[in-house]
């Protein structure tokens, strides 16, 4: 039995919806796959290790930061989901500006706020195996990879995102 891990950093959750719309073909993979934190679907949390997690979501607090070191030290196999977590997101407009100026708009109390001065991709903080990309991904290339761990072969996925061909 393969233990999956889902995790969230900064993000909108749209590639967590895209993994539960797999929800058919997940109930094929049922007998193979323990689903171990997914705290979007359920609020059972078994301790790890965990055989693959996936991670979707920046890192933008130094709590984040910490956090993905954890994850990636609990995980056979890491793989990041969608434009957040291979690339920053849309949050990282803020690397090129100034974060506090932006917090000091949007809050009363922004010294409340612990943030980094930048989102930056899971990559940037620990070894990643595989990338899915897009906003959100594929539903295909994450059922591919899904099946590829599962049957302990490499995934067959694109070299880059379609922005690169
Ligand atoms: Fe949402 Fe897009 Fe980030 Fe996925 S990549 S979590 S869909 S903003």
């Amino acid at each position: 039995m393969t233990t999956l891990a889902v995790w969230k950093f900064a993000s909108c959750d749209g590639c967590q919806l895209s993994l539960l719309d797999c929800e058919d073909e997940l109930l094929i993979l049922a007998d193979r796959v323990r689903i171990a934190h997914f705290l979007e679907a359920s609020r059972e949390v078994l301790p790890g290790p965990y055989d693959v997690s996936l991670v979707e979501g920046s890192i933008t607090t130094p709590a984040d930061a910490a956090r993905i070191e954890e994850i990636r030290a609990a995980s056979g196999i890491l793989v990041t989901l969608g434009a957040c977590a291979t690339a920053g997101g849309i949050q990282a407009l803020r690397n090129n500006a100034d974060v506090a100026e932006f917090a000091s708009v949007v809050y009363a109390r922004p010294d409340y706020l612990d943030v980094l001065a930048t989102s930056t991709p899971i990559a940037a903080h620990v070894d990643v195996d595989y990338e899915l990309h897009g906003c959100p991904i594929d539903k295909g290339q994450l059922l591919e990879t899904l099946a590829a761990l599962l049957a302990g072969r490499k995934p067959d996925l694109p070299a880059h995102s379609v922005c690169f061909d």
